[in-house]
């Protein structure tokens, strides 16, 4: 078997808090790991390891064909080398970043054309496939200060598929959405599990985890705790710590 995502002995520390150690997590192409856990746990920092933002202190990362070592004694990645990896990876946060002054479907444009040179009309064709896949064509031409926090979420999703990655990443996406805008934005992640992108999804959705998600791992203090089948962890987790956090839960189906 390989994987699409393969994770190594990944070490970080900020200055003197260590916040991963020791990390391995492989994911199988199509499959969709639900990270849950803490906060503080170290979640967004790996997360964030997988695209680069933050650089790790050791370990190895795969994605698809395109791998890194980290550390002392290895190379780090150029900027150049580091863009190829990132557009590897689809990145959506609890907050939107989207370009305020661009339109829905310039703003699903940008990354293509300007980071892969993508021809301006090829772009937005691809675009307004996009946003028809996120239920959005009918907004293609507005700003984003006229969308709801679930609408712009659902474009931030378009605008990451747009650069094409292998995986996306998902950091609380759904957080910091009003409760009757949370769905439609579970619904487009539910979508693109069934299409048979692999993901890794950071949530308090614990229900939404249990249904979709293959494996969950639940880290605290920089360490990943348990992992297993969904049900598994989620219905029946095994260790004290996992049944502590989970506990705070209502909702776990
Ligand atoms: P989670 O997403 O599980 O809540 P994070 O990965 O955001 O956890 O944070 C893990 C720990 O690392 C926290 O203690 C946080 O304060 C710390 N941390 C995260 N990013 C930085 C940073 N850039 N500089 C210093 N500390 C950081
Ligand atoms: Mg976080």
């Amino acid at each position: 078997m390989s994987y699409k995502i393969e994770v190594s002995g990944l070490r970080k520390s900020f200055g003197a808090l260590t916040v991963l150690r020791d990390i391995n997590v492989a994911v199988e192409p199509g499959q969709v790991v639900a990270l849950i856990g803490p906060s503080g746990s170290g979640k967004s920092t790996l997360l964030r390891c997988l695209n680069l933002l933050v650089m790790p202190d050791g370990g190895k990362i795969r994605i698809g064909d395109d791998s890194f070592a980290f550390g002392d004694s290895s190379k780090m990645p150029g900027t150049k080398e580091q863009a190829r990896f990132r557009s590897n990876t689809g990145m959506v946060f609890q907050h939107f970043n989207l370009f305020p002054h661009m339109t829905v479907v310039q703003n699903v444009m940008e990354g293509p054309v300007s980071v892969k040179g993508m021809a301006k009309a090829k772009a937005e064709e691809l675009a307004r496939k996009l946003l028809a896949k996120v239920g959005l064509s009918d907004k293609a031409e507005v700003f984003p200060n006229r969308l709801s926090g679930g609408q712009k979420q659902r474009v931030a999703i378009a605008r990451a598929l747009a650069m094409e990655p292998e995986v996306m990443l998902f950091d609380e996406a759904t957080s910091a959405l009003d409760p009757e805008l949370v769905g439609e934005v579970l619904g487009v992640m539910r979508n693109l599990a069934a299409e048979g992108m692999t993901m890794i999804i950071v949530t308090h959705e614990i229900g939404f985890a249990r249904e979709v998600a293959d494996r969950v791992l639940f880290m605290r203090d920089g360490v990943i705790v348990e992992e297993g089948p969904a049900r598994e962890v989620i219905g029946a987790p095994k260790q004290e710590a996992t049944r502590a956090f989970l506990s705070h839960f209502h909702n776990r189906g």
